[in-house]
């Protein structure tokens, strides 16, 4: 019987170990911290060996193989050890890839990679298909290979997710877009980063797809210097493309030779030039995996969008408040303060990551009318923002942050909770920010 450790009892972990079981091996659950009770329950259940705030080098080292949780670095010396005795150490996508034949849309990127995931995964889900939906998002992939049978997987797929794998190969990959992020994980190296996030194409041939956005020179200059096995399917807000979709004026291309179809934005539900990106990647992979543009153009119009991305959560006085917790970079906020098209009254701060905030500026320059600061230490935003906004207030609690805002918004503003930064100091993670600020509204 071969032995398959578990390195993290989270979601993947569990999920794992439920296929792992399944398939015959022998499965052990180690986590250096606590298990939560729920997964501790599941184990139990189907009687699979875990332990919790330890990791037995004796339970571990002998190993056939070893699932590492994306949460747990590489660098860490037991994973080092495994390495070093020749023990594969690979990811949940990838054990949970060897257990089934469906086709894959594969959809990673440094932002927009849940929303992608969910409209792709609404497309094709009222295309007909028999398709779930998996990865970092909701439920683990394993355990949706272990207990279901899908023709179709639509997975949302981290680099850490990515850095584990050795013969995934989707029919379709998306990579949204690359800008910096994690760089604590690759050793303050973006071009790590960048190699990371391409080994979602690393097994793909001729027949598979590779979309990504053209605009992004990222993607694009390392396109050039490492080229793909994959067909490109390109998509662009200002570039016509031979096979791939593009912009004009107010309507989406979209040209797969010998299909092409096309729509107009007004059809998309979310707002937000990068949102038309996402539609178009979204649009491109359900037609490549063969939904047809009828069903596309009816089911993109029904879209619900996605809790604490750019949500639109209600309007007082005319002033439209609107939650972007989800924002926890530069990047995100900037489409954010671009696809915002009244003045802002905008709520920022937090765990800032090593932001440089100068993109902003022009934005903000020209739309933000007051600066509310929400973090434990504000003093980057105050040097950043301090002369280019008449109004900055200082604020260290959510429900204070919004009625400061109330007071500050007049009518036809836009209040806009999109932090560029982590959420650590004040929230439990990004959900309880959003959630705080929409209950803080109704209360107002
Ligand atoms: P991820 O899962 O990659 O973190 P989300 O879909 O959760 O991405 O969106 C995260 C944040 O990035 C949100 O603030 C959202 O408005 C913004 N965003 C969404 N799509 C894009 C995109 N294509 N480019 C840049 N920012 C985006």
């Amino acid at each position: 019987m071969k032995r398959l450790v578990i390195l993290g009892g989270g979601e993947s972990g569990v999920g794992t170990a439920i296929l792992g079981k399944q398939k015959g091996y022998d499965v052990f659950v180690s986590d250096k911290g606590e298990i939560k009770e729920a997964y501790k329950n599941v184990l139990e259940h189907i009687e699979i060996e875990w332990e919790e705030n330890q990791h037995t080098e004796a339970k571990i080292l002998n190993a056939d193989v070893v699932m590492k949780s994306p949460g747990i670095p590489d660098r860490v010396p037991l994973v080092q050890q495994l390495v070093a005795k020749g023990v594969p150490v690979i990811s949940e996508i990838e054990f949970a890839t060897r257990y089934t034949n469906a086709t894959i849309i594969g959809i990673t990127g440094s932002n927009g990679k849940t929303t992608t995931t969910m409209l792709t995964y609404h497309l094709v889900k009222h295309g007909g298909l028999h398709v779930g939906m998996a990865g970092n998002i909701g439920d683990s992939y394993a355990k949706m290979v272990a207990e279901n049978d899908f023709g179709h997987y639509v997975l949302e797929i981290s680099s850490f997710q990515l850095d584990g794998i050795d013969k995934f190969k989707p029919k379709v990959a998306i990579i949204t877009n690359i800008t910096p992020d994690h760089l604590d994980r690759y050793d303050y190296q973006f071009e790590r980063y960048i190699a990371s996030k391409f080994r979602i194409a690393m097994n793909q041939d001729a027949d598979d797809y590779l979309i990504y956005d053209a605009d992004d020179e990222v993607i694009v200059n390392w396109l050039k210097k490492h080229p793909v096995q994959s067909k490109l399917v390109p998509f662009s807000l200002k570039t016509e493309q031979e096979f791939g979709a593009w912009l004009a004026k107010d309507t989406i291309k979209i040209k797969v030779e010998p299909k092409t179809f096309e729509m107009s934005t007004d059809f998309l539900t979310l707002e937000g030039q990068h949102n038309v990106k996402n539609a178009m990647a979204a649009s491109l992979a359900s037609h490549l995996v063969n939904v047809r543009k009828e069903a596309i153009l009816q089911s993109i119009q029904s879209f619900q969008g996605v809790p604490h991305r750019l949500e639109k959560v209600l309007k007082i006085n005319h002033v439209e408040y609107v939650n972007d917790s989800k924002a926890t970079n530069v990047n995100a906020t900037y489409y954010a303060l671009d696809g915002i098209k009244k003045p802002i009254v905008w709520i920022v701060g937090g765990v800032d990551k090593g932001n440089d905030y100068s993109e902003l500026m022009p934005m903000v320059r020209e739309k933000v009318k007051a600066i509310i600061c929400l973090g434990v230490d504000n003093q980057k935003l105050l040097d950043a923002f301090g002369n280019a906004v008449e109004i900055v207030v200082e604020t260290v609690a959510m429900d204070e942050a919004v009625k400061v805002a109330y007071k500050i918004a007049e009518r036809g503003d836009s209040v806009l909770l999109s932090p560029a930064c982590a959420s650590f100091d004040l929230f439990e993670n990004y959900e309880d920010r959003g959630d705080q600020f929409k209950a803080a509204i109704k209360k107002l």
